[in-house]
């Protein structure tokens, strides 16, 4: 859940992400979005390079991610 401050009020929106949607952009729709894709069975795999833990949508190959492989 996402909640926005707006004049007036919040207004809270459901990101609506679906198990192989390419990643967000944005903390909080990340964080969201990497429950659906954990939910959906997908599991992260960690880069060649950085290091660091990513899911396939985040992988330019097999071995490293986007932003390495940028
Ligand atoms: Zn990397």
């Amino acid at each position: 859940m996402t909640c926005i401050q707006i004049p007036g009020g919040i207004v809270c929106v459901q990101p609506k992400f679906k198990a192989g949607d390419p990643a967000p952009e944005g903390y909080l729709a990340w964080h969201d979005w990497a429950e659906v894709q954990h939910k959906a069975g997908l599991r992260q795999k960690r880069c060649g390079c950085c290091g660091k833990w990513k899911f396939q949508q985040e992988m330019s190959d097999t071995a490293v991610c986007n932003m390495c492989a940028a």
